[in-house]
C-alpha cells in the first residue's frame, strides 16, 4: 500500500500550480498541518497564507500534511509507515516543528489523529527533545486555546503576518545557542509578543469547579497575552499561493480584500476577534487581478465583511474588465444595491448568499444585526430585478431569548420572500425559483458579548429546525438545509472549555470518536462548560487573552442585549 499512497501524494503535487519543492539543507523544517482533508485545507486561505509566509523565509522549509482521506488512514501506522508530508514524504517526526492552522473547533479530534498517525506523542509533557515542537495558530487559538493546552508546546495568538517574523528570529537564535526545549519555550514566551506556552501557566480551580486563578509559573512572565495583528493591510497580498483543481473552490483564486468588521453584531466571533476593520487597497487588488486570472478564471473575494469594502463596486468592475468572474461569500443585505447586484450577475454569481440571521426584528435587534425587514425585502427585490432566481439565506436558531414566535418569524419571512414578485425584471413578472435557507445552531463563542451565555439544549434546537423544515415540506421553491445539531455540542465544548476539556478530547480519541463512551468514562461533566450560564464575575478560561476588546465592554453589550430583549419580548 505504501507505493499507492506515495503515488497519490505525487499526483496531488503534479496537479498543483504554484508549489515549489525546496531542498532541506540546514533550514528549519516545519510541517504545516491542516486538521482536515486535503480538499478542505487547500480551500482555506489562512492555511495557504501561512504556507506562503513560511516558505518566503530563506532559512525555513515548510511542507504540508493533512488528515488522510477515508480509506487512506489504514496505510499509515506509527510502527510501520508513519504519516508523512505531502512534498518530501518525510515522516512528521523528522520535522523541527509541526504547526497546526486551526479554523474550526470541530477539527480538534483530527489534530490527535494526525499526531498519532505521525508517531508524535500526543501530550506535550510526554514529548522528548527528539520530538518536533507542536504549535498552533488560527482564529480558534486566538479565541480560546485552553482545551488544547495539554497537546501543544506553544500557541501563536493573533494574525500570522504580525507573529511569524519575530517568532522565527527568536527561534533561530535559540537553536543557534543550542537551547534545550524548556529554555527555548521560556525564551519564546518572554521575548515574542503573542506567544503563549501553556505549560508556563497554572490554573487554579475553585470548589464550584470554575477557575479561581490563572498564574504564570514564573512571576515575571506576563499575566495576559496580547493578540498580535497587522495595523495596515492596504498592500497585504493575501491570496491563494497554490491553485489546484483538487481543492474546494478549485478554479477560484482566493483574494482577501477586508479583515475585521466594525458593525459589532453581538454573536459574531470574526467581527470581534479580527477588529478593527481594515481593507486592502483597490490599487493593490488591481495589480493582482491579471496575475490571479492567469491562474484561475474566477476571483473569490474573501474577508470578514466583503461588502463593506468602500471600493467594492470598482473592484468588481476591475475584475469584469479583466475578463474574470467573481465569487463572494455572504454579503450584507443592506449593501445589495442595484449596482452591486448587476455586477454580481455579470460576474457569474448564480446564488448570492445573505444572512438575516433571525426572522423577527426583535431578535435581529437583540443581536445588533442592524438589518430591518424593509432592508431584506429591498435587497431581495433588487436581486429579483437583477435577474437572480436563487437566493441562499443564513439563519441562526438557539439565540438568547428566542421563543417559538421567533421561529415562526423565520417561516413567515421565507414565505414572504417566496411570494415576492417583481415586474421590473426583463421577461415580465419574476419570483425566486429557489430559496435555500441554511439554518444553523447558534454557538456562543469566546471573546464576544454572548460568551457568558450557554448553548441551547440541542434537542430543543433540533425541534425548532424541524418545525421550520416541516413548514416547507414538499415544496420545491423553499429548501431548508440544516446540519443535525449533534456536532454542535462538541463544537461548543471545545470553544468554551478550559484546559480540563483536553481530557475529554483525549478520551474521544482513545475511544476512536465514540463520544458516548468517552463521556461515560470521564469524571468531568461536559455540560458544565456547554450548558451553564457563566457568572458575571467568573474568570473565563480565555480571559488571559487580550484581544483588544475589554471584557467590560463585552459585558455591557451582553447586558444591553438582554435589556433590549426584555423590553421587546412578546
Ligand atoms: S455578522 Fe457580518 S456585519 Fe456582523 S459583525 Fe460579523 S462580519 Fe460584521
Amino acid at each position: 500500500m505504501s507505493w499507492a499512497i506515495r503515488g497519490k501524494f505525487r499526483e496531488l503535487l503534479n496537479r498543483e500550480e504554484g508549489y515549489e519543492r525546496r531542498p532541506w539543507g540546514n533550514a528549519l523544517a516545519i510541517c504545516l498541518a491542516y486538521p482536515n482533508r486535503y480538499r478542505t485545507g487547500m480551500g482555506n486561505l489562512g492555511f495557504q497564507t501561512v504556507y506562503r509566509l513560511l516558505n518566503r523565509e530563506p532559512a525555513v522549509i515548510c511542507e504540508r500534511v493533512f488528515l488522510p482521506d477515508p480509506g487512506d488512514e489504514a496505510c499509515f501506522s506509527p510502527g510501520s509507515l508513519p504519516l508523512f508530508s505531502l512534498e518530501s514524504q518525510r515522516p512528521l517526526r523528522d520535522f523541527d516543528i509541526v504547526a497546526f492552522s486551526l479554523s474550526f473547533e470541530n477539527d480538534y479530534p483530527h489534530i490527535l489523529q494526525i499526531l498519532a498517525l505521525g508517531g508524535v506523542p500526543l501530550l506535550a509533557g510526554e514529548r522528548t527533545a527528539g520530538d518536533p515542537l507542536v504549535i498552533a495558530g488560527g482564529i480558534c487559538v486566538t479565541m480560546n486555546p485552553e482545551p488544547l493546552a495539554d497537546f501543544f508546546d506553544l500557541f501563536l495568538i493573533g494574525e500570522a503576518e504580525a507573529l511569524l517574523p519575530a517568532f522565527l528570529v527568536a527561534l533561530r537564535r535559540c537553536r543557534e545557542k543550542g537551547d534545550k526545549k524548556d529554555d527555548l519555550l521560556l525564551a519564546l514566551q518572554r521575548e515574542v509578543p503573542g506567544v503563549y506556552v501553556p505549560r508556563l501557566y497554572e490554573v487554579v480551580y475553585g470548589i464550584e469547579g470554575a477557575i479561581a486563578a490563572m498564574n504564570p509559573v514564573i512571576p515575571s512572565l506576563p499575566r495576559t497575552i496580547g493578540r498580535k495583528w497587522v495595523p495596515d493591510i492596504r498592500e497585504l497580498a493575501t491570496e491563494s499561493a497554490i491553485m489546484t483543481p483538487a481543492a474546494e473552490f478549485g478554479a477560484m483564486r482566493l483574494m482577501e480584500i477586508s479583515r475585521g468588521c466594525g458593525r459589532g453584531c453581538r454573536f459574531c466571533a470574526a467581527g470581534y476577534i479580527y477588529r478593527p476593520a481594515r481593507f486592502r487597497s483597490r490599487e493593490s487588488i488591481q495589480g493582482a487581478i491579471a496575475p490571479g486570472l492567469a491562474k484561475g478564471r474566477k476571483i473569490g473575494l474573501i474577508g470578514t465583511a466583503v461588502s463593506d469594502h468602500p471600493q467594492l463596486l470598482e473592484i468588481c468592475r476591475d475584475i469584469l474588465a479583466a475578463g474574470g468572474q467573481i465569487g463572494a461569500a455572504s454579503l450584507r443585505l443592506d449593501m445589495l444595491s442595484p449596482e452591486l447586484v448587476a455586477l454580481l450577475g455579470q460576474g457569474g454569481i448564480k446564488t448570492p448568499a445573505v444572512a438575516p440571521e433571525a426572522g423577527s426584528q426583535r431578535l435581529r435587534d437583540m443581536i445588533r444585526k442592524g438589518i430591518s425587514e424593509a432592508d431584506i425585502i429591498t435587497a431581495a427585490t433588487n436581486l429579483l430585478e437583477g435577474g437572480f432566481e436563487r437566493l441562499r439565506l443564513y439563519f441562526l436558531v438557539g439565540l438568547p431569548t428566542e421563543t417559538d414566535n421567533d421561529i415562526e418569524a423565520i417561516v413567515e419571512l421565507l414565505r414572504r420572500l417566496s411570494r415576492l414578485t417583481t415586474t421590473a425584471a426583463k421577461g415580465g413578472e419574476k419570483r425566486f425559483r429557489r430559496l435555500t435557507a441554511s439554518v444553523n445552531q447558534f454557538i456562543p463563542k469566546a471573546g464576544t458579548p454572548f460568551q457568558w451565555h450557554p448553548l441551547e439544549d440541542i434537542q430543543t434546537t433540533r425541534k425548532k429546525i424541524q418545525a421550520i423544515a416541516n413548514a416547507f415540506r414538499g415544496r420545491g421553491d423553499v429548501k431548508i438545509a440544516a446540519e443535525p445539531p449533534k456536532s454542535n455540542y462538541l463544537q461548543a465544548l471545545f470553544a468554551r472549555g478550559d484546559r480540563r476539556v483536553g481530557r475529554l478530547l483525549l478520551a474521544l480519541h482513545n475511544r476512536e470518536g465514540n463520544w458516548a463512551h468517552a463521556r461515560k468514562e470521564s469524571a468531568l461533566d461536559p455540560d458544565f462548560f456547554v450548558y451553564r450560564l457563566r457568572g458575571a464575575r467568573e474568570i473565563l478560561p480565555w480571559d488571559f487573552i487580550a484581544t483588544g476588546v475589554p471584557k467590560t465592554l463585552l459585558r455591557k453589550e451582553f447586558e444591553a442585549a438582554r435589556l433590549a430583549a426584555a423590553n421587546k419580548i412578546d
